[in-house]
C-alpha cells in the first residue's frame, strides 16, 4: 500500500468526469487498498479516485459509525433520492480549510459494485447519504462548493486564495 497525494482545488482532473471501471484486478484492489490508506492518513471519512490523480468511478467510505463497515464502491450511482433535504457542515480533502453547510437530500438509494465487482445496492440515510452524494459528485467532476450560493462560493474561494501561501509553506 502507498499513500498517494491528495490533488487540491485548481487541478483540472477534479473537474473531470471519471471514466466507468470495466473489470476489478490487482491494480483496482492496489487502488483501493491506497485510497483507504490515504483516506485514513488524512482523516477523510470519504475519498473518489480522482482526488488522487485516478479519473475512474471508485470510491471508499468510512463514517466511523458502529453500524457501518468501512467499504469501496465501484461505478456508483444515486438512483433515488428523497425530497426531504437537510442542510449539514461539508468539507473536503481537496479544499482543506474549507467548510460550509450543503443541502442535500437526507437518504439515498445507491448502486454499483463491491470491491469483488459483486453488484451492490446500499440504501443510506444521515450521513452515510451525504458522503455517498459527495463522493459521487467527485466522478462526475463537481465540488461542494458548487452546491452552495453563489454568494458564499465566492466567500469561500476568496478564503481559498488567502491561504495558498499557507498551503505552499506546509507541502513544501
Ligand atoms: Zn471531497
Amino acid at each position: 500500500m502507498a499513500l498517494r497525494e491528495v490533488r487540491l482545488l485548481g487541478d483540472p482532473i477534479l473537474r473531470e468526469k471519471a471514466a466507468a471501471v470495466d473489470g476489478v484486478d490487482g491494480a483496482l484492489h492496489t487502488l483501493i487498498a491506497d485510497m483507504f490508506e490515504t483516506m485514513y492518513a488524512e482523516e477523510g471519512v470519504g475519498l473518489a479516485a480522482p482526488q488522487i490523480g485516478i479519473s475512474m468511478r471508485v470510491i471508499v467510505v468510512d463514517p466511523r459509525e458502529d453500524a457501518v463497515q468501512p467499504f469501496a464502491f465501484i461505478n456508483p450511482e444515486i438512483i433515488e433520492t428523497s425530497e426531504e433535504t437537510e442542510r449539514d457542515e461539508e468539507g473536503c480533502l481537496s479544499l482543506p480549510g474549507l467548510k460550509d453547510l450543503v443541502e442535500r437530500p437526507v437518504r439515498v438509494v445507491a448502486r454499483g459494485l463491491d470491491a469483488e465487482g459483486r453488484p451492490k445496492q446500499i440504501e443510506a440515510a444521515g450521513l452515510l447519504a451525504r458522503i455517498l452524494q459527495h463522493e459521487v459528485d467527485h466522478l462526475n467532476g463537481v465540488l461542494f462548493i458548487d452546491r452552495v450560493t453563489p454568494l458564499k462560493r465566492r466567500m469561500l474561494l476568496k478564503k481559498w486564495e488567502k491561504t495558498k501561501p499557507e498551503r505552499a509553506r506546509g507541502r513544501a
